[in-house]
């Protein structure tokens, strides 16, 4: 009915009399359901899934292994047809949704990952029915990352006219701030190449890889990344950052930029960051900082002062979904001077340049300032997020994180064959169960292996590991707002339960 009477009225906009319409052509088809009342049925069941599952997420197993007959759907093929909306939200409930990583559950403590929130679960949902382009346009999103990019610009102290960008994590926005580092500092390599550059950068042992990954990709080579030693707190010695610096320069190498950590993933260390920045002056090189854990300690009045020096920074990256506790995936780059990011990242095209008037007008054109053009709204979630809760509640939980820290070095200390693998300087412990005198060095790797594996299994609570100082750590994270003190003692009385079993040599 409605389809006839908007034909008819374009008809007689168009003059057409009723002779000169064309024979029936069959209706325009689009991908909108039919039954629209069926389909907000079907998402008001899935919001009450959701949130029954998130409430009861305690209850659950941490991880578990994809069922026979959900690996078995995880590969069938491409389907041809399609079924109702409601048949493929059964086949999520049965082969995905009970198989996550596990990092909404209060015990996943693995590498650096975030929780989530059930209000971040909301925002995605709006910023997906506005299914949001952000890389240019006087259009509310542009206007939102903006928003939110200034804030986080004042979080960590940067000027006015320091500038940046929401990207997917902290490895795509260390990939940017080194771009505009290299851009910067080696005038000729945007379009002369990388080839005679013979450039070099320089950060700690303990960086993240993400670094190598960049300068790989960035054509630095990653031999030219000069991992520097570290002192026993793990921060990057400058006594030996300087030497290489000037054994480089000595070999006719051209030094551009130092990487500090602020936060290492293995235990959290923070790079003595007002003394690079100084390095950094003296040799005119950029500093760049890897702050993808610490920025959570910007949002705490007294753990702030840890990061101290981050203001300085030439550029920053940082993750929200770790410590901010923001849905996957969203990480920021930040950078001192606006003009760095435009010089490496908007070659001129005629198809984007912004008209005087209409959407192109206004609006900042972040398809210009980093790697991607077409980029979704993940501003929302950030925007929702720090609406919702407060820089200071973030703040009070980044607190109770590093408390929780400190209470499980606690545990470890007082409890009978484990001993901690390196200082807690925040939220990560790097332990191991060290066993009875007869236990063998060599066989301690083995029994602590042994014990991250079964804790995994068994579901009861994911930590992951490392290595420190050559042996094998288990590592706990914490970067999850739905931890409990409990939680940790559990983990403590599992892996000393464990421990005993598996250094029992008629164990295995
Ligand atoms: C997680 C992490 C990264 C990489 O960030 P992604 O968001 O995973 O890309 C870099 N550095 C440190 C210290 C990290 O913890």
């Amino acid at each position: 009915m409605h389809d006839q009477h908007m034909n008819a009225s374009l008809d007689s906009r168009l003059g057409l009399a009723e002779e000169d319409r064309p024979e029936a052509v069959p209706a325009d088809d689009s991908l909108d359901p039919e039954d629209w009342r069926e389909l907000r049925q079907l998402g008001h069941r899935m919001v009450d899934d959701i949130f029954a599952q998130l409430q009861g997420i305690r209850q659950r197993t941490v991880w578990q292994p994809p069922s026979p007959e959900a690996r078995a759907s995880y590969h069938v093929s491409m389907p041809t047809e399609g079924v109702p909306a409601a048949t493929v939200y059964e086949e999520y409930r049965r082969f995905i949704q009970p198989y996550p990583l596990g990092n909404t559950h209060p015990r996943y403590w693995g590498w650096v990952t975030g929780a989530g929130t059930a209000g971040g679960i909301l925002a995605d949902m709006l910023a997906s029915s506005m299914n949001g382009h952000v890389a240019f346009g006087d259009q509310a999103a542009v206007h939102i990352e903006a928003q939110v990019i200034g804030w986080l610009r004042d979080l960590l102290g940067l000027p006015e006219h320091a500038s940046g960008l929401l990207v997917t994590g902290g490895s795509v926005a260390t990939l940017i701030g080194l771009t505009a580092a290299r851009d910067a500092k080696l005038a000729s390599v945007l379009t002369e190449g990388m080839a005679q550059s013979r450039a070099t950068a320089y950060a700690s042992l303990e960086v993240h890889n993400c670094v190598d990954k960049a300068v790989g990709v960035l054509g630095v080579g990653r031999k030219n990344l000069r991992r520097v030693p570290v002192d026993r707190d793990f921060r990057i010695d400058c006594a030996a950052l300087r030497a290489a610096i000037a054994a480089d320069r000595a070999a006719g190498m051209t030094p551009f930029c130092l990487v500090a950590s602020a936060g290492t993933v293995n235990t959290g260390a923070i790079d003595d960051l007002p003394e690079m920045r100084r390095i950094a002056d003296g040799e005119g090189l950029w500093l760049h900082v890897d702050a993808a854990l610490g920025v959570g300690l910007a949002a705490s009045p007294s753990l702030r002062t840890l990061i101290q020096g981050i203001e300085s920074a030439d550029s920053i990256a940082f993750d929200l979904h770790k410590w901010f506790h923001m849905q996957y995936d969203v990480g920021c780059v930040l950078v001192r001077d606006a003009d760095s990011l435009r010089r490496s990242f908007s070659p001129s095209a005629a198809y984007l340049a912004p008209m005087p008037r209409g959407i192109t007008s206004g609006g900042e054109a972040f398809g210009e300032l980093g790697i991607d053009l077409s980029r979704g709204f993940r501003a929302l979630r950030v925007w929702f997020g720090f609406k919702e809760h407060g820089l200071n509640r973030y703040g009070r939980l980044v607190e109770q994180n590093v408390d929780q820290a400190g209470y499980l070095a606690l545990l470890i200390s007082r409890t009978p064959y484990l001993e901690l693998l390196a200082p807690v300087p925040t939220n990560i412990v790097c332990f191991r169960y060290r066993g009875r005198g007869e236990l063998e060095e060599s066989r301690r790797d083995h029994v602590n292996r042994e014990i991250v594996m079964a804790l995994h299994e068994s579901g009861l609570a994911v930590p992951s590991y490392t290595t420190i100082d050559g042996r094998f750590a288990i590592r706990v994270a914490i970067t999850n707002h739905r931890s409990r003190r409990e939680d940790f003692d559990l983990l403590i009385s599992e892996v000393s339960r464990l421990g005993e079993e598996r250094s029992n040599p008629h164990h295995d």
